[in-house]
């Protein structure tokens, strides 16, 4: 039934496997995808493959690698998994050993391997905060520097998404490492698209908005459980599709991005620049997230 009081939101995306690139697009291109066995970050991956790329998908754990390397070899295309810590500097050198040993020197790069997890600034322990950023900043400059070093020495172009979040600009109350190190991705994207585009190399960023996923960890979801995955939360009536991510990832890598770098993309339905007419109430973090009063 419609309800008559309800505007219609943003029209639902194509389904998954439709794609506004042409076939081929990525045919012989290595593209690595960090964190690329789990949510958006496999989503991405698969949204390359389709478009002919040779995939590889870099992350810890093993249950997440042979999840997205399955993933991308269902549609058909290749696939390789290596296990890698992006906070690890040998690690990430060998990550870039084995892409290039299996499908050339990667011309891709989606750095989105992140952690995260909701705790009020006063709670987050110095290693809660060096954790998130270590693998958020500190891992994507690690994997951009491989990236731009090895296609520097070859002189070859390539391009590298990274993977950003709303809160870079805003802050994020009960998110405060997370938050930082995004602000500390958007600023490195400038930096490189600067330092390297002289080399052929892009640089940007990709931001998604809500897009839960059967991925997301237990901390995150009951966040959202809590607060505001629901349609109705959004401006666009709706929560975002994980293959709308994947589509503008493939757009900002393909040749029809060529002159767009140093560039942050948001795909997220408006909801960031959410504003009331009427300032409703504040509630404290604590209080959102149903935790006792902070006693020292
Ligand atoms: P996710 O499912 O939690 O994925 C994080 C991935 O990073 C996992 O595959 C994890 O794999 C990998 N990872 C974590 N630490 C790593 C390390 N030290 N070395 C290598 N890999 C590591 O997250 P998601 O929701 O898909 O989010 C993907 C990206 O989008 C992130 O950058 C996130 O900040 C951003 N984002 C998401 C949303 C959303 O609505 N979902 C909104 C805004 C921004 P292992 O455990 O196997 O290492």
């Amino acid at each position: 039934m419609v309800d008559e009081q309800r505007p219609p939101g943003i029209p639902a995306p194509p389904p998954v496997g439709e794609s506004a690139l042409r076939p081929g697009t990525f045919d012989d291109t290595c593209v690595v995808v960090t964190g690329g066995g789990t949510g958006l970050g496999k989503a991405i991956a698969l949204e390359f493959a389709r478009l002919g790329a040779d995939v590889v998908v870099a992350s810890r754990k093993g249950e997440h690698l042979d999840a997205g390397r399955r993933a991308v070899e269902e549609v058909g295309a290749r696939a390789l998994a290596v296990e890698c810590d992006v906070r690890e500097s040998e690690s990430v050198a060998n990550l870039f050993d084995r892409a290039t040993d299996a499908f050339g020197i990667p011309a891709v790069l989606i750095n989105n391997a992140a952690a995260n997890f909701p705790v009020p600034a006063e709670d987050m322990s110095p290693n809660a905060w060096r954790a998130v950023v270590d693998i958020t900043l500190t891992g994507t400059f690690l994997c951009a520097r491989e990236f731009g070093r090895r296609n520097l020495a070859a002189r070859t172009p390539g391009s590298i998404v990274n993977i950003g979040a709303t809160y870079a600009w805003t802050g994020g109350p009960g998110f405060a490492h997370s938050a930082a190190a995004k602000a500390g991705v958007v600023n490195l994207t400038q930096t490189l698209a600067v330092e390297w585009g002289p080399y052929g190399l892009q640089v940007n960023c990709l931001v998604p908005g809500l897009m839960p996923h059967e991925d997301m960890t237990g901390d995150i979801r009951s966040n959202l459980d809590r607060t505001s995955d629901k349609d109705v939360c959004q401006p666009a009536l709706r929560v975002g599709q994980r293959q709308e991510l994947g589509w503008a990832a493939t757009f900002l890598a393909s040749p029809y991005g060529r002159f767009i770098t140093g560039h942050t993309l948001v795909v997220d339905g408006a909801n960031w620049q959410r504003r009331s007419l009427t300032n409703p109430p504040v509630v404290p973090v604590r209080a959102q997230m149903g935790l006792d009063p902070f006693q020292g």
